[in-house]
């Protein structure tokens, strides 16, 4: 059921998505590509507004993948055509060196180019085809997918010497200092190192990370991924507002990060703070941290049912406590967890986006659709939901 549709699917072009990207080349450039290189979108598992408190988070790669069909051209320039967008976008070196010069979706194409060029690669002049499955903008890492699926392309066709690994920060500086988008290295790591089967558990501070084992299949669990529909509201002042709040926490408290308050000395430093909404802020990040760690141990430990609480705790942190949630993401955890899944949690930055809940594979649909019927009561546009088994990191695919 890996990536099926089990309600209201948003609408999506028709056909393969690998194949899309190979009409789309051969319509817009003739000929064949030399290839096609595919990465996944992401969800956070759990570790929410931790990232930039130096903490933990749990990221895996889903089975929605974003395809690139590319070939190299013999001038030093690339042409980028996506089937968002009706005309293709071309640009050369004067552009693709100047961040901000190609603007737009493009930016994004453009920003890894600029990346691997800053870094001293000699980038082949390419055409590139871009097809997706990830939803835009619905917090499942597009963006990263494109990126990686891009550099992976350009990489392979100029036979760059760039070993993997340091693949998510290029992947990350495109976005953050080309495209003008402040991220952190999750997006970037998930969709890049993810592997079937597993978890990848990131220390943001030290940016190590490890496969936790995370096999729903083998567990007889499946993820649901319900899109909330919400629209965004205010999301980029409040993500710059908890930031801020979060850092005059620290230094309040007299730490580098939040990240160094410890689980045990929570009570202790909320004592040292005197005003409720700060101490709120502080106690999600403080509590959400630990209940990634607890999240790990119990997946190594094969117990994946009994991370189901830490899921449900972590969104009732998120609700009461960072206060990013709205009406449309808590009735669909409501929902999910009264048709019975084991946990349920808003997945991403806040205000909108995606809900994970963890079912018995068998109650997938009944979930789902328990979640459907509970948004049409309140007048909610219909979420779209999918399940997801972990999948890999970005591939050549041939
Ligand atoms: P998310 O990463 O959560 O989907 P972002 O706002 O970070 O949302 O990134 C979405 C942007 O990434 C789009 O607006 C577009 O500019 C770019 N993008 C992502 N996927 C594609 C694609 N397949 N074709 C063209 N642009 C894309
Ligand atoms: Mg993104």
């Amino acid at each position: 059921m890996t990536g099926r549709i089990v309600a209201a699917p948003p609408p999506a072009p028709p056909g393969d998505v690998a194949a899309r990207a190979t009409a789309g080349f051969r319509q817009r450039y003739g000929g064949e590509p030399a290839g096609r290189w595919a990465a996944p979108g992401r969800v956070n598992l759990i570790g929410e507004h931790t990232d930039y408190n130096d903490g933990f988070v749990l990221p895996f790669a889903l089975p929605l993948r974003t395809v690139v069909a590319a070939a190299a051209r013999a001038d030093e320039r690339w042409t980028v055509w996506s089937e968002l967008d009706d005309d293709p976008v071309e640009f050369g070196p004067a552009e693709a060196d100047e961040p901000g010069r190609v603007t737009g979706w493009a930016a994004y194409v453009a920003g890894v180019v600029w990346a691997l060029r800053a870094a001293g690669h000699a980038v082949p002049g390419a055409r590139l085809a871009v097809a997706s499955d990830v939803p835009v903008g619905s917090g499942l890492s597009s963006s990263a997918a494109i990126e990686a699926a891009v550099l992976a392309a350009l990489v392979d066709l100029g036979g760059l010497d760039l070993p993997a690994q340091r693949w998510p920060r290029l992947a990350q500086q495109a976005e953050n200092d080309y495209v003008g988008a402040p991220t952190g290295i999750m997006d970037q790591s998930a969709v890049i190192r993810g592997r079937p089967g597993h978890a990848l558990f990131l220390d943001c501070r030290s940016e190590e990370v490890e496969q936790i084992p995370f096999d729903l299949d083998a567990a007889g669990l499946a993820m649901l991924v319900i899109d909330s529909r919400a629209p965004h509201r205010h999301a980029d002042g409040e993500y710059a507002a908890r930031r801020r709040s979060c850092e005059r926490a620290a230094r309040a408290l007299g730490v580098p990060a939040l990240r160094d308050v410890p689980a045990d000395g929570l009570d202790a430093a909320l004592a040292r703070l005197d005003d409720d909404e700060t101490r709120r802020r502080v106690r999600h990040v403080v509590t959400e941290d630990q209940r990634v760690l607890d999240s790990v141990a119990l997946l190594r430990a094969g117990r994946v049912r009994d991370i189901g609480p830490l899921l449900t705790a972590s969104h009732t942190s998120m609700r009461d406590d960072f206060e990013i949630t709205v009406p449309e993401v808590d009735t669909a955890v409501e929902a999910a967890l009264a048709a019975g899944a084991y946990g349920a949690r808003m997945t991403g930055g806040g205000f909108g986006g995606c809900v994970l809940a963890l079912v018995e594979a068998s109650a997938a649909d009944a979930a789902a659709a328990a979640v459907a019927a509970a948004y049409a009561e309140r007048g909610f546009a219909a979420p779209a939901t999918v399940t997801a088994l972990p999948a890999g990191g970005v591939t050549r695919l041939d």
